[in-house]
């Protein structure tokens, strides 16, 4: 008989097993589960060495599975000034005047978070501005979905761009008309030069562009970026995250991630990309293929590749089949064109590899079906299972082609506006005609497209619980639209067995049931009769990654 290391008893566990879906313990050994059950199924699991836990009727579940995060970005912005919920000019320049003050920020004080209106509507963020708040030192406000950084005058001066500088196509330093940058920098080549004055030399964004470190990091630098790694993961292990998707990618980010197992354990399974970028020769996939080859286990694996085909609604990047509402002109553009994208998605099939693809505007989504249907076309149907990343706007003729493609819907419930964020300005800036459409989860889902559900951190807050209520009570988007709401099983699918299923894992995680990974989480009270509304005031008690504790919350 083999006696498990640990048995957790008196739960409210949900296997999220079809076949049983309820049990009341479950037992763990050697980083695999060995039995699920009642208690006396599990009294002959139990030895004297064995752990036995008290769950004392709260939730047990699966561990959480993030499938969209930027785990180096996340975990460097873990010590930021975050101005997140914050708008107006007196309470943002109050926030940034008290950080300024604690002189912790060498380089440049970056605040994270920033909204678009975070001065108000009509109320541009320039240097002006920022120069009122902060006129000597360096200061930049990054938008919470990075794709627009803000800078001062100081910091424009620092990094030498205030004079503008040429920058890939799809990247803006925008310049005012008298001639010098206002401070507005679209996209990552369009503000790296300010990430380059950061302590980490912007090293955490390089894998957004797939671009390794100029040159090769000194051991003081690789220092500051394990432990920022370190931060990020023992983050994930204590909001119960026991596996994620990481959308950007490097050699050098994986090298990192490598050495953190190899010293101590990662504590959390995670997945890395490899970036393909427009213009790129197709041979650079065979870079995909050897990061499969040197990172294939269960705790850090490379296997699939990471495209950006537009940018986001908020600054009109994402790819629209017609002009943003009142903008007459203004539709957004896609990075590749659809016949370099065909070939780029028909190469990466044929390699075996997983493609994921952001794509938010409709014409975007629509120019990401195209071509996994063309590599379906080249090489024939095969369980590839393609992802669209985001999809927040769907032309309807697009709604079937989920299902008939086989590709999944990852989608992140916070940030859908009227859930964690409010229904302007996307509304008016896309116009409800195309918003009945708007980040569809349900629609889609009853179209028979596989949904799987992330944060996007930091782009969003990591918390799977505050996902879940979020995908539970989002409001509709103006009356008489669609209730694209989500149950709870089907939100607590889309943080754990979908997010297995969209890496080919669903036999091993994702699921409590005999064999599987023993990844799970322990709530600090029952989900199924809390209000969704207050399903994110719950806690994590306890994550268990492997057969491992890897967090428990302080008594
Ligand atoms: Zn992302």
């Amino acid at each position: 008989m083999t006696a498990a290391d640990i048995i957790i008893e008196n739960g409210r566990i949900l296997t999220m097993d079809p076949d049983r879906p309820r049990a009341s313990a479950v037992a763990l050994k050697g980083g695999a589960i060995i039995g699920v059950g009642d208690p006396a199924e599990m009294d002959e699991l139990s030895g004297r060495s064995t752990r036995r836990i008290d769950a004392a009727g709260v939730s047990v579940l699966p561990g959480f599975i993030d499938s969209h995060i930027h785990i180096f970005a996340g975990g460097a912005q873990l010590g930021s000034l975050s101005l997140a919920g914050l708008s107006g000019y007196e309470r943002v320049a109050a926030a940034i005047r008290q950080r300024a003050g604690r002189n912790i920020d060498p380089g440049v004080l970056v605040a994270e978070q920033a909204a678009y209106s975070i001065f108000g509507e009509d109320e541009p963020i320039t240097r002006h501005v920022l120069d009122r708040i902060l006129p000597d030192a360096p200061l930049a406000l990054f938008a919470s979905d990075h794709h627009t950084m803000w800078a001062n005058t100081a910091a424009l001066k620092a990094a030498g761009i205030l004079h503008g500088r040429e920058v890939p196509p799809g990247n803006e330093i925008v310049m005012g008309e008298d001639g010098l940058a206002t401070g507005e920098l679209r996209e990552f080549e369009g503000f790296a030069p300010i990430t380059d004055l950061t302590p980490t030399g912007g090293r955490e964004m390089l894998g957004l562009m797939g671009h390794e470190p100029k040159s090769p990091p000194t051991s003081a630098q690789r220092a500051v970026d394990l432990g920022i790694l370190r931060r990020g993961l023992a983050y994930c292990a204590s909001l119960g995250i026991t596996s994620f998707h990481n959308m950007d990618g490097n050699f050098y980010q994986l090298e990192l991630l490598e050495e953190i197992d190899r010293a101590e354990g990662l504590g959390v399974r995670g997945r890395v990309p490899f970036r393909m970028l427009p213009g790129m020769a197709l041979s650079q996939l065979d870079k995909a293929a050897e990061m499969r080859r040197r990172w294939n286990s269960d705790w850090l694996k490379a296997d699939f590749v990471k495209m950006f085909m537009d940018g986001v609604i908020e600054s009109t990047t994402a790819d629209m089949f017609a002009d943003y509402e009142g903008m007459p002109g203004v539709s957004g553009f896609s990075f590749f064109e659809q016949d370099e994208f065909d070939a780029i998605c028909t190469a990466a099939d044929r390699h075996g590899l997983q493609i994921a693809v952001h794509a938010i505007g409709d014409a975007a989504v629509n120019r990401t079906l195209n071509g996994y249907e063309a590599a379906r076309r080249a090489n024939g149907s095969r369980d590839s299972r393609h992802r669209i990343e985001h999809i927040e706007m769907l032309a309807p003729a697009d709604l079937p082609r989920f299902a008939e493609l086989g590709v999944l819907a990852s989608v992140q419930p916070t940030h859908a506006p009227g859930g964690a964020y409010p229904l302007e300005p996307i509304v008016s800036m896309v116009g409800r005609e195309r918003m009945r459409t708007g980040y569809a989860w349900q629609t889609l889902r009853d179209a028979g497209a596989k949904l799987v559900f992330a944060s996007d951190w930091p782009v969003a807050p990591l918390d799977p619980l505050l996902g879940i209520r979020t995908a539970m009570t989002r409001r509709r988007a103006f009356e008489g639209a669609p209730d694209e709401r989500q149950s709870l099983t089907d939100s607590i699918a889309g943080f754990t067995a979908d997010g297995a299923f969209a890496e080919f894992a669903e036999d091993r995680k994702g699921v409590l049931k005999a064999g599987t990974m023993a990844d799970l989480v322990i709530l600090s009270g029952d989900i199924e009769s809390t209000e969704p509304e207050r399903i994110d005031e719950l806690k994590v008690q306890a994550t268990i990654c492997g057969g491992r504790i890897t967090y428990e919350r302080p008594a």
